[in-house]
């Protein structure tokens, strides 16, 4: 099964797919965690990535859409995966249409711009297997011990595009060029909306009843 999860950085996005991947059997295909990748390698495509990112502009899509693509054709994608943050961009999802891939259902998640904010100045993620926590406990979920991970121990960092200036930026590229992706699923048939300001297990549970539903 092939996953778009769509929806404004802070939506649940990444965190939702961490939850939900083990039982579907499937792989979680950030491209926000490929670029920081490159970045943290300094590759010639991270080093071209890095100032877009600081700045909480998108990449250009000659550069993203290449490195999904290379992503897909590896193994493990085969039984299927969750697109967490692409495509972005209507030439993307063009590019997405014109491959091999076929995407069954693309999750729209709904959430205000306020509590997109609070959640992205509170986001801290592991260092080592980009697990994402929250530090306010408001927003789950919490690390159990302060600045490490859970799952591995790792050291919780805050990304550099997540304070509140870049963020805001964020946003309003989102409403530009991402959001109208929502008509172009729509009118594919293949669109499902979910309220994403519940606690993380109602939008976990309701993520579900949208995949199988
Ligand atoms: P994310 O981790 O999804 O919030 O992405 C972090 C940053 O990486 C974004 O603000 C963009 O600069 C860049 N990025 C991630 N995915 C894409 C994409 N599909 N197209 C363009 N830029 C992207």
């Amino acid at each position: 099964m092939n996953l778009i999860f769509l929806g404004p950085p802070g939506a649940g996005k990444g965190t939702v797919a961490q939850r939900i991947t083990d039982d579907l059997n499937i792989v979680q295909i950030s491209t926000g965690d490929l670029l920081r990748g490159a970045v943290k390698e300094g590759t010639e495509l991270g080093m071209k990535a890095k100032k877009y990112m600081d700045n909480g502009q998108l990449v250009p899509d000659e550069l993203v859409i290449g490195l999904l693509k290379d992503r897909i054709a590896k193994e493990d994608c085969q039984n299927g995966f969750i697109l967490d943050g692409f495509p972005r961009t209507i030439p993307q999802a063009e590019a997405l249409d014109t491959s091999d891939v076929k995407i069954d259902k693309v999750i729209n998640f709904n959430v205000p711009d306020e509590l997109v904010i609070h959640r992205i100045t509170g986001r801290r993620i592991c260092r080592e297997c980009n697990a994402v926590y929250n530090i306010y406990p408001d927003c789950d979920p919490n690390p159990t011990e302060e600045g490490k991970c859970d799952k591995c121990g790792g050291e919780l960092l805050q990304r550099e595009d997540d304070n509140e200036e870049v963020v805001k930026k964020r946003l309003v590229q989102y409403k530009e060029q991402t959001e109208p992706l929502i008509g172009f699923y729509k009118e594919k048939g293949i669109l499902a909306d979910v309220k994403a300001d519940n606690p993380l297990d109602e939008i976990v549970e309701d993520t579900k009843k949208a995949i199988s539903g």
